[in-house]
């Protein structure tokens, strides 16, 4: 199974790649966290992504199809993938179809979540995730247990970019640069839209059921 998630930022695509990675064993390449692992351990892509990303814009294309190329190509990407965060831009999903093609691979389909655009605030501004595992939360709709803590009794954090001024960043940098993929994916006959403002649960069985249809 060979997957992208698209949506805003805040429309569920970790929480459900997290659901799709356990039940089909396949692995979600989440730029975002590749990026943000990158910058805590301060390397050389690190330093040049953090700039970009306390701004709340797009890191360049040029070092974020550089990171996915070289993902796709990892043993645990023979059965399939979910893309999580990528691509974000025309000039990526160009490089994605060639990178696929390159390797005699095809994607199965592109699944679309919306989600309104004030939705996406409350739920950006009250994630919490996991210091230790990873484990996204959020303090309403998907409350971590009562010691506030993870499952795997990991600290929960707060992503810096999760401030209401630069979430509206991230959500202005959408519209521009990534939303033209929902056409640009239609057009390949790959897009599923799915109503994201839907419970989790309710999302998940969607997309298991658009997956099912073949
Ligand atoms: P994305 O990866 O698209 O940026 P996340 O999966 O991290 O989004 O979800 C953002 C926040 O919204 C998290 O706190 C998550 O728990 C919560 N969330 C995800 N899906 C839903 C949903 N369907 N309904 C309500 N809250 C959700
Ligand atoms: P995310 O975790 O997907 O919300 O991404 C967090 C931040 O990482 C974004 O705001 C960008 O700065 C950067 N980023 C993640 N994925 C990409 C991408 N595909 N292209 C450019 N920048 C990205």
């Amino acid at each position: 199974m060979k997957l992208i998630l698209l949506g805003p930022p805040g429309a569920g695509k970790g929480t459900q790649a997290k659901m799709l990675t356990e039940k089909f064993a396949i692995p979600q390449i989440s730029t975002g966290d590749i990026l943000r692992a990158a910058v805590k351990e301060q390397t050389d892509l690190g330093i040049k992504a953090k700039q970009f990303m306390d701004a709340g814009q797009l890191v360049p294309d040029e070092v974020v199809i550089g990171i996915v190329s070289e993902r796709l190509q990892a043993e645990d990407c023979a059965n399939g993938f979910i893309l999580d965060g990528f691509p974000r831009t025309v000039a990526q999903a160009d490089a994605l179809r060639d990178v696929l093609n390159e390797l005699g691979k095809q994607l199965d389909k592109v699944l679309s979540l919306t989600v309104d655009t004030e939705a996406l605030v409350v739920r950006l501004t009250g994630r919490r995730t996991c210091s230790q595992c990873g484990k996204g939360y959020h303090i309403r709709f998907d409350p971590p247990p009562s010691d506030g803590r993870c499952v795997c009794s990991g600290e929960l954090f707060q992503r810096e970019d999760d401030q209401e001024a630069t979430i509206r960043n991230r959500l202005a940098v959408y519209d521009e640069q990534t939303s033209p993929l929902i056409n640009y994916y239609r057009q390949a006959g790959l897009l599923v839209e799915l109503d994201g403002m839907l419970a989790i649960a309710a999302v998940q069985e969607r997309i298991l059921s658009a997956l099912q249809a073949g």
